[in-house]
């Protein structure tokens, strides 16, 4: 019987008032219960079914939640191990969950901060610790609730009074949530600010460095432009400081560069100071006064002046200076760089350890020189050189050598003078290719002589300081055959500088070669005579001057006559240059001079006019017809 039928015979065996006709009731229960008895086995299989899909139902339920809670604890580990805080706040900024980085990053006692807890109170908490110096927990929380879940995620970054920077991340949930983020972003940012600072600074001496200093002339123009002040650059160079490098090692270098940085930052006071080089600095400094440069200028060389101390030696440099003032001396960063530039270059030309001003005619000499430079880079390969060669004749008049002297014939410019670009090729490094390709030539010409007559090669200080000198000649005399005895080299005076060890170290290291050297000029300086005792040269040469001046002035024939004595006392050669006149040569032959040189006994010529000199068969000549 199906409930709606037994439902329907059920209504029929009520009465009106609701009790129920027991005979009705009675068959009705008696045919229910056939019925029943009829789908009994029917109804036991189907609870059967029923319990088995219960019991299915059961396991898998309990399935799914041993799953759920594993899931639970994995999130729960993971939640803890986050390198990041996390917290649910719900709408009313209550907290509903965090997890242990978030409670461990604020140093929170999780019996505070627990779920329940409002916002309000965990920045209370927060400022009791000392978090947030200054800010009022009640600003903190009414800006908290001032953010509008509309607008989406919101990042915020916020300094603790112990120096760490908190990045926080709030995600507003569709219901009302937030589920907010912490990162303690601290070394990051630190690191950050390093590198910045590593970009802009130089590691050596903290002191700005050239980009910053590039970025500091263009804004100090741009304001300048505006506002209509001037202001004035200092470009600046250490003397002697490569010396320093080379002789005493860059550790060295390096203690005198950051002891100087320090007192240059405090003579320049408010001016901007950057190094942008080696041993090249610039200022940039607010006036525009000559006085007031002047004494700027003052203040740096001295401090500059003062001795370093570095493992028991005392180390000394100086420092040159060329300034050039906007917008007078240069209306852009170009410009102005160029002519303190310049300045500076005639700072160094003029004795070094001073300070210059820029003029215009420094700016045409510049560009003459770079000109020059640039010249002399293709001289070697387009094959420009050539060399002269000056006879030197023993005080009898026979002709025992040569002096070999460096032409450069320019294409455009004609003989270019040994006195111009010499200077020039010197300062751009050019002349140690240079200088190696006239002891080459010169040794290969003079190899090449049936008379073995002896060449001198003029060597420049910078040949001596910066290159590989000895090796220079060595390879040359190889390459050559040269015997070591026919070459001389003459270094002047500058040649000795203030280095006194490595010259002497270079010149006995030449002389076991074989090679003799002379002291080429002597007397145009102010070498100390106690060189010529301390360095092992074979010969001096009176400077030019001296003699030239001989027949005007008493003085230097007397000069020219103790020299000689000098000379020949401690058991130097001397030869005189310059030679031009008979009576020169017989004041020299007087005084016992060795030898001599000048237009005299002949003047710089190429090889082939003096080829019956050095025995080589003149070329036979046709006759005409
Ligand atoms: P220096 O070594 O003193 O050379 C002598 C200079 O005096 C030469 O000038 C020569 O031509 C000139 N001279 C010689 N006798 C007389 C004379 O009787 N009267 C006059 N008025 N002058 C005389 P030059 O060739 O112009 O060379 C000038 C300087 O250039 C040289 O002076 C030397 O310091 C330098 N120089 C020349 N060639 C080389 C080179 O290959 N390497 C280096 N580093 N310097 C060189
Ligand atoms: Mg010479």
């Amino acid at each position: 019987m199906t409930h709606r039928l037994f439902a329907r015979q059920l209504a029929k065996a009520t009465k009106a008032d609701g009790t129920l006709d027991v005979a009705a009731l009675g068959a009705l229960v008696s045919a229910a219960y056939d019925e029943a008895d009829h789908d009994r086995s029917m109804t036991d299989r189907s609870i059967r079914l029923m319990t088995e899909e219960l019991k299915a139902r059961h396991n898998s339920l309990i399935e799914s939640e041993a799953r759920l809670s594993e899931q639970n604890r994995l999130f729960d580990a993971a939640l803890s191990h986050m390198s990041h805080g996390l917290c649910m706040f719900d709408a009313e900024l209550r907290l509903q969950v965090c997890n242990r980085r978030y409670l461990e990053m604020f140093g929170y006692s999780p019996d505070v901060v627990k779920p329940g807890v409002s916002l309000l109170d965990i920045y209370r908490y927060g400022a009791s610790l000392g978090h947030y110096a200054g800010d009022d927990p009640e600003d903190l929380f009414a800006a908290a609730r001032a953010e509008r879940p509309e607008l989406g995620r919101i990042l915020l970054r916020r300094r603790l009074a112990d120096d760490r920077t908190i990045s926080m991340t709030l995600h507003p949930l569709a219901d009302g949530r937030w589920v907010t983020t912490y990162e303690d972003v601290t070394d990051r940012l630190r690191a950050d600010a390093k590198i910045a600072h590593m970009a802009m600074h130089d590691a050596l001496t903290g002191l700005a460095n050239r980009a910053s200093f590039t970025a500091q002339l263009d804004f100090t123009i741009e304001r300048a432009r505006v506002t209509g002040d001037g202001f004035t650059l200092l470009c600046m160079d250490l003397d002697r400081f490569k010396e320093i490098n080379d002789v005493f090692g860059h550790a060295a270098g390096d203690t005198l560069l950051r002891d100087l940085a320090r007192r240059l930052t405090r003579a320049c006071r408010e001016a901007y100071l950057a190094r942008v080089g080696g041993d090249e600095f610039m200022i940039v400094a607010p006036c525009t006064q000559a006085s007031s440069i002047a004494a700027l200028g003052r203040r740096l060389i001295e401090a500059a002046a003062q001795d370093v101390l570095f493992e028991g030696h005392r180390l000394k440099v100086g420092l040159s200076i060329g300034s050039a003032t906007f917008p007078t001396d240069g209306a852009d960063a170009t410009a102005l760089v160029a002519n303190a530039d310049a300045a500076l270059y005639r700072a160094k030309a003029d004795g070094r350890g001073r300070i210059r001003f820029f003029e215009p005619v420094m700016d045409l000499r510049l560009r003459e020189k770079r000109d020059l430079q640039q010249d002399l880079q293709l001289a070697l390969e387009r094959g420009e050189f050539a060399l002269h060669f000056q006879p030197q004749a023993a005080i009898g008049g026979e002709i025992v050598g040569f002096e070999a002297l460096l032409r450069w014939i320019h294409p455009v410019r004609g003989l270019v003078p040994p006195a111009t670009f010499i200077p020039v090729a010197e300062e751009c490094g050019l002349i140690l290719t240079i200088g190696e390709w006239v002891l080459r030539e010169v040794c290969r010409e003079a190899a090449s002589w049936p008379r073995p007559l002896t060449v001198s090669v003029n060597i420049s200080p910078v040949q001596l300081r910066h290159g590989d000198l000895v090796g220079a000649v060595h390879a040359a005399l190889l390459e050559t055959g040269l015997s070591p005895g026919r070459l001389e080299l003459e270094l002047d005076e500058n040649t000795w500088g203030d280095d006194f060890s490595m010259t002497l170290s270079v010149l006995c290291r030449l002389k076991a070669l074989g090679v003799r050297v002379s002291m080429d000029d002597f007397g145009a300086g102010y070498v100390a005579l106690s060189y010529l005792q301390s360095f092992p040269f074979d010969k001096i040469k009176i400077g030019r001057a001296f003699v030239a001046d001989m027949d005007r002035n008493g003085q230097s024939a007397a000069i020219v006559r103790s020299i000689a004595e000098l000379g020949r006392g401690i058991g130097l050669d001397v030869w005189a240059q310059g030679i031009e006149k008979q009576s020169q040569a017989a004041f020299m032959a007087d005084i016992a001079c060795t030898g001599m040189q000048g237009h005299l006994v002949g003047r710089a010529l190429p090889i082939g006019d003096y080829a019956d000199v050095i025995g080589r068969p003149l070329p036979v000549r046709r006759k005409a017809g």
